[in-house]
């Protein structure tokens, strides 16, 4: 076959998965993985069936924003791997099938199939939405990653400072250059109010990522705030959609998964 028809046998289709979409940052530290988590958990309280896969192979975050750090799949038939379940969600990471130290020196081609692997010969069953939590950045690595997996469409998540939304346009530009639709922006680590008085502070500034998102024609998701409570809530394992589903920021990522 001809680069045509390969490209189009990689991204078939995942059998009972009716949507794909990736979550991806321009770069590191900017709260990708919580917003993916929490966003699927959003999703999943919308009444969709979710499965979230954690493609971050050099530094998954799955195992321990669902307290699975010590779980692995059992293996069904024929290889299949059966997806964790916690709060609703069927989760894969490349965090439950080998040790850290050892995916952190694997090259592309063994990332790729890696990937693969957790897209294909998992037991995903009916899903209505995938999430992928994807790697940082927009290098070669995220490229083939958007070109191979059959994406519905792209969140993109950024901080307010100009060198995150730098890298925001950039990732914009990657899912663009492939032909994946961005279905919006969102704007972590928004602002942060002050637990003590109230008073509401733009720590990193304000307003850059919607600013950039109205530049590039893409929609607006929202505003998540900079709060302890968001980053507790993750590190015990119940991410706070779950955690705390009738406070502010659960309301705020409800909102975004009504959007997307
Ligand atoms: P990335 O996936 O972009 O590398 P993470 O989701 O791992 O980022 O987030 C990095 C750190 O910031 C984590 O400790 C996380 O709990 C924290 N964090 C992310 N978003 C928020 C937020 N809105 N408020 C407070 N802490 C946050």
């Amino acid at each position: 076959p001809g680069p045509r028809a390969r490209a189009a046998t990689t991204k078939a289709g995942v059998p009972g998965v009716r949507h794909i979409v990736a979550v991806a940052s321009g770069k590191g530290g900017v709260g990708k993985s919580t917003t993916a988590a929490n966003l699927a958990l959003a999703l999943a309280r919308l009444g969709h069936r979710v499965g979230i896969l954690d493609a971050d192979i050099y530094g998954p975050s799955l195992p321990k924003l669902f307290a699975l750090a010590d779980s692995k799949p059992e293996v069904e038939e024929g290889r299949i791997l059966k997806p964790l379940e916690a709060h609703g969600l069927r989760l894969m990471s490349i965090g439950f099938l080998v040790d850290q130290e050892a995916a952190m020196i694997w090259r592309g081609p063994m990332v790729m199939s890696a990937l693969q692997q957790m897209l294909r010969e998992v037991a995903w069953g009916d899903l209505d939405i995938l999430v992928v939590d994807m790697p940082p950045g927009t290098g070669d690595a995220q490229l083939t990653m958007a070109q191979t997996v059959p994406l519905s469409g792209a969140v993109i998540v950024s901080t307010p400072q100009d060198l995150a939304l730098i890298d925001a346009r950039r990732g914009v530009t990657m899912f663009e250059q492939v032909a994946v639709p961005v279905l919006g922006i969102v704007e972590n680590m928004s602002y942060f109010i002050c637990p003590h008085c109230g008073e509401r502070s733009d720590i990193f500034g304000h307003g850059g990522a919607r600013a950039e998102a109205q530049r590039r024609g893409v929609p607006f998701l929202g505003e998540i705030a900079l709060d302890m409570t968001i980053r507790a809530t993750s590190d015990s394992g119940s991410p706070v959609v779950v955690s705390a589903p009738d406070g502010p920021h659960a309301q705020a990522y409800l909102a975004i998964a009504r959007r997307i």
